[in-house]
């Protein structure tokens, strides 16, 4: 996650790498933007506030440079920050967007470009909310809404190599990643989630085509898929970041998450336990944790304990398993 002095660094030291590049001349853009993305976006303009809808539109889905087409913010960093200006708390990736320090109207200010393309967007502040405390402030005309079936629903049932090695099984779901979410701290290390003391759950970040799978059958796919009557607890392992946990991003979710456990709880003799929790930040774990089970599949625990779980969810579900099965 980005903050406020990788801002300041690269618009000191240069701007990361981007993915490619696009360059037309200035007639090449002219020929293919209204007016209004023209002057804002390669002649450094600025919207007036308040005049587009897409202020106070929270719907998912990306946003992508209305220039190249690359992907710039997702829906889930968007925020109304009441300045008449869509507002963004991160970008899609590190390196989608480029930094300029801006002195015009006698101040200093961040000027934000695409990174592909070098479209001028908007400018970043520092006066943005939790986690990053970014406040990225984007034309509007600077930005085209690319509508998605795909959703995303983070879960924590204990140790992360387990939950993800299950759920990459399931059809619908596109991606699976693990990570660490709900606690205090930015960007925490493994280490630091082991020690317990950021509050961080394990936890997996689903993408999931909601065409294909819902967000109530994904819950309680997960409740059925670990222990989620032990509290703090996990099999073998013990400690708060093996709690069990479903974060909602609305109300829906959560009431939907309620009527999951309320549905579950019949299959188990002690209470569920399952903490909920409003959704803030996920940050993907190390590299190494990643596919850990696809990547050491003859590793003891892969053997001991994830590979009797996988056996069980794939008896009992398997009319929900990807083909290859
Ligand atoms: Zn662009």
């Amino acid at each position: 996650m980005l903050k406020w002095l990788d801002v300041l660094k690269f618009s000191n030291n240069g701007n990361p790498e981007p993915d490619c590049r696009v360059s037309k001349t200035d007639e090449q853009w002219k020929s293919i933007l209204t007016p209004e993305a023209y002057r804002i976006t390669r002649q450094k303009g600025t919207e007036k506030a308040h005049s587009s809808d897409m202020c106070t539109l929270l719907d998912p889905g990306r946003y992508a440079c209305v220039n190249c087409e690359t992907p710039l913010f997702d829906s889930e960093e968007k925020f109304e920050s009441g300045t008449g200006w869509p507002s963004f708390n991160q970008p899609i990736k590190n390196n989608a967007i480029a930094y300029h320090k801006d002195k015009g109207f006698g101040m200093y200010r961040i000027e934000t470009v695409c990174n592909t393309c070098d479209a001028h967007l908007g400018h970043v502040f520092q006066d943005g909310p939790r986690p990053s405390g970014l406040r990225y402030c984007i034309n509007a005309a600077a930005m085209k809404k690319l509508d998605t079936n795909l959703r995303k629903v983070t879960l924590g049932g204990g140790c992360f190599w387990c939950t993800e090695a299950i759920f990459q099984q399931l059809k619908g779901v596109a991606d699976v990643k693990s990570g660490y979410s709900g606690g205090k701290v930015m960007n925490p290390t493994y280490r630091e989630v082991t020690s317990g003391l950021t509050g961080h759950a394990e936890a997996i970040e689903i993408t999931y085509n909601r065409d294909e799978i819902s967000f109530y059958d994904l819950v309680n796919i997960h409740l059925m898929t670990h222990d989620p009557t032990t509290l703090n607890k996990q099999g073998a392992d013990k400690g708060t970041q093996y709690r069990s946990i479903i974060f909602y991003r609305n109300d829906e979710e959560r009431d939907a998450s309620m009527s999951a456990i309320n549905e579950v709880q019949e299959a188990y003799d002690e209470m569920i336990v399952t903490d909920l929790q409003m959704f803030e930040a996920f940050y993907e774990a190390e590299e190494y944790h990643q596919g850990y089970f696809n990547q050491n599949p003859t590793r003891a625990y892969c053997k001991v304990v994830i590979d009797p779980k996988l056996k069980k969810f794939k008896e009992k579900y398997t009319d929900r398993l990807l083909k290859d099965n």
